[in-house]
């Protein structure tokens, strides 16, 4: 396959070569925070990208410099053909990864081995089977730790995402860190973040200094390590030292990483998204199934990126909370 197109680029320089596929926008989890309690209304099959036409819009984003794809969802592993979807995957000239809420993990294990998945990251928002089942509204906490497990075993780089949310897992700070002790894994702490009709507000985020305090306060200053960032990275990475694990703060709402975004989102439906906070969305796959010049739409729509979270100054008025409502919920954008 020949990559010898210009790379994307947005007005402000930024080159954009990582994709995220959203699979589908089912889950079998219902995380308050991101889906609603009686699942996403669904929608006729026709609207979705097939496994054809994903795997096709992926090589035209390759094609285009892309280096990584990251599949996700809703639960990108509930989705029938995904076996198929990640061998084809796998054969073009990128890093492959996904994230997933584990459920169904242990059944791909070898399918991500073939096809050359190294790192893989898990959600999981609590290390209590009870609190972890009433945020996920699901009774899966031991299967998805017992996949956790399997695929540290089984040598994959694991990032564990702990969205954090006050009074709800917060006290858990302490108690993750502790787990990354013997544990190859690096845990990241995700504000929580609006989206539609997920009850989302200011007062119910967990700041990067927050973090750092508790931290700080139970295990010593002296002993938070600060870990380089590689370039794109979301995430502020430290370690307590001598820790076999890390930990990561993605801090999107007090302290966002948009200088360095090289994100484009692909949802089920076909629709570009050049922010995770735009209610913008180009339909590809219309464009591909008319024979239009996907190309030419890829390349225009990151070219009206704002520079920032979609143009959102601050998220502490409630200004800014009501347009987010206005958003998608997480699970039919793909986190
Ligand atoms: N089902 C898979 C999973 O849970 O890992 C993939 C899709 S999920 C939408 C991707 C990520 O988005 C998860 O780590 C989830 O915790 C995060 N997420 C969903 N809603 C969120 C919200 N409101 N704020 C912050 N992160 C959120
Ligand atoms: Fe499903 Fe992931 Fe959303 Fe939870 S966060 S409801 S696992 S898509």
């Amino acid at each position: 396959m020949q990559v010898n197109k210009a790379p994307i680029f947005d007005t402000f320089e930024r080159k954009h070569d990582y994709l995220r596929i959203s699979l589908t926008e089912r889950c079998n989890l219902r995380c308050f925070y991101c889906m609603p309690e009686e699942g996403i209304p669904l929608r006729e099959k026709a609207v979705f990208m097939t496994s054809e036409e994903t795997i096709e819009l992926a090589r035209i984003f390759v094609e285009l410099g892309v280096k990584k794809i990251r599949l996700t969802g809703g639960e990108p592993l509930i989705k029938k053909d995904i076996a198929n979807i990640i061998q084809q995957l796998g054969q073009l000239p990128v890093e492959l990864t996904l994230t997933t809420n584990a459920i169904l993990v242990d059944r791909y294990i070898e399918t991500f081995q073939e096809a050359g998945i190294q790192s893989i990251n898990v959600s999981l928002d609590s290390l209590k089977a009870e609190r972890f089942n009433a945020i996920s509204r699901r009774s899966y906490f031991d299967r998805i730790m017992t996949n956790i497990e399997l695929l540290l075993v089984n040598n994959f780089k694991t990032k564990v995402n702990v969205v954090l949310i006050k009074d709800v897992n917060d006290k858990e700070v302490v108690d993750f860190i502790e787990w990354t002790e013997n544990r190859d894994v690096e845990v990241r702490f995700i504000e929580f973040m609006p989206f539609d009709g997920n009850n989302w507000n200011w007062s119910k985020k967990v700041t990067q200094a927050e973090i750092i305090e508790k931290v700080e306060a139970h295990f010593g200053a002296e002993k938070l390590v600060s870990l380089p960032s590689l370039p794109n990275d979301t995430s502020r990475h430290y370690q307590i030292d001598g820790f076999k694990g890390k930990f990561g703060i993605i801090s999107t709402l007090t302290n966002p990483f948009c200088d360095s975004c090289n994100r484009i989102r692909l949802t089920a439906d076909g629709k570009i998204k050049n922010c995770l906070f735009s209610s913008e969305e180009v339909n590809l796959l219309q464009a591909l199934r008319k024979g239009k010049d996907v190309e030419k739409i890829i390349r225009e729509s990151i070219l009206a990126k704002k520079h920032s979270r979609a143009g959102i100054q601050s998220f502490e008025d409630e200004k800014s909370a009501l347009i987010h409502s206005a958003n998608r919920s997480m699970t039919t954008i793909g986190g």
